[in-house]
């Protein structure tokens, strides 16, 4: 059975539902006020879990009560938390400020995230050096993603980088990442080309490939995804289902495809991604929303 490591962000989301976002001075009524654990390594450190793969999470919290409730919802879905760290700061928080329009204002105030530092990797390397792959994101400093990617590398492990939120990578980064999984509009971000038509994201998506990506995985929502590497080229279509809520889309997609990846079969752990977000989508909320092993296998389509 293989194990995971995540080393990323863990974040409050606190959602505001309101009929318009109040304009600078301006004091109005929301409708309604809730808090749900969020982050991209948390969230895809809790997919890879109640998907059924073994999975430890590295990141930071701040000493307060989000910090704890957070690092109690991810055990409860069995992520592995005992190498979280608190932080003399603020646990990571989104204020979430969604209009009925359905357009959302979002703040991320990184907080503890931002202290997950190289020394930090480097008190926890026994977890990296036991597990069998890294995943990583980009909400902790870039210095300490490049330093784990690093890390596993010498250890020979396999990595994956979700690159999001988007910046341009260095090479460096990009060389040491197995599998690169962007959204198509951070792939837009990453290789500085235009990813508006299926043409233009090929092409985006063969300049990566010529910087020594071995993998390249790009999402596109409910057009499904494309896989290239040297000998591939293939869409995968999404799952016609009906879409309420595409939050954390994209990082059930990396746990089912963890779930369901071997060397030889990134196809069919694809076809399985696509099948765990298809149900994530149908569902609110982020964590809440990811199925376990039994949903997906009873997913007709
Ligand atoms: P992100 O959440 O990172 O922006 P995407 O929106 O590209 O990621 O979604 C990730 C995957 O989730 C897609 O490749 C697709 O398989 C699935 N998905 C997303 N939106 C829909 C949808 N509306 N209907 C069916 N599947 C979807």
């Amino acid at each position: 059975m293989k194990k995971v490591v995540v080393v990323g962000s863990i974040n409050m989301d606190l959602v505001t539902v309101c009929n318009k976002a109040p304009l600078g001075g301006e004091t109005l009524f929301g409708k309604e006020f809730f808090q749900v654990p969020g982050g991209k390594g948390a969230n895809q450190a809790v997919a890879i879990a109640k998907l059924g793969t073994e999975v430890t999470m590295l990141g930071k919290v701040g000493n307060d009560s989000f910090g704890q409730e957070l690092i109690k919802a991810m055990e409860k879905d069995g992520v592995k938390v005992e190498h979280i760290e608190y932080a003399n700061t603020a646990t990571g928080i989104a204020n979430i400020i969604v209009e009925e329009n359905g357009q959302n204002r979002i703040l991320v105030v990184p907080g503890a995230n931002g202290y997950v530092d190289k020394a930090y990797i480097d008190r926890h390397l026994d977890v990296i050096k036991n597990s069998d792959i890294l995943v990583v994101q980009l909400e902790i400093p870039l210095e300490t993603v490049e330093y784990a990617l690093s890390k596993a590398k010498e250890f020979g492990k396999m990595t994956i980088l979700n690159p999001a939120p988007a910046v341009k990578l260095s090479d460096d980064i990009i060389k040491k990442s197995d599998i690169i999984i962007p959204n198509e509009s951070e792939l837009g971000v990453i290789t500085g080309l235009e990813v508006d038509t299926k043409e233009h994201i090929q092409k985006a998506a063969k300049k990566l490939l010529e910087m020594n990506v071995k993998n390249l995985i790009v999402t596109l929502g409910s057009s499904g995804s494309l896989h290239v590497n040297k000998d591939t080229e293939e869409f995968h279509s999404a799952y016609k289902v009906k879409a309420i809520d595409t939050t954390a889309a994209g990082d059930s997609f990396i746990g089912g495809f963890i779930r369901a990846y071997s060397e030889d079969n990134i196809g069919e752990a694809i076809e399985f991604a696509t099948k765990v977000s298809a149900i994530v989508v149908t569902r609110r909320g982020a964590q809440t929303s990811i199925p376990t092993i039994e949903e997906v296998e009873n997913f007709k389509g």
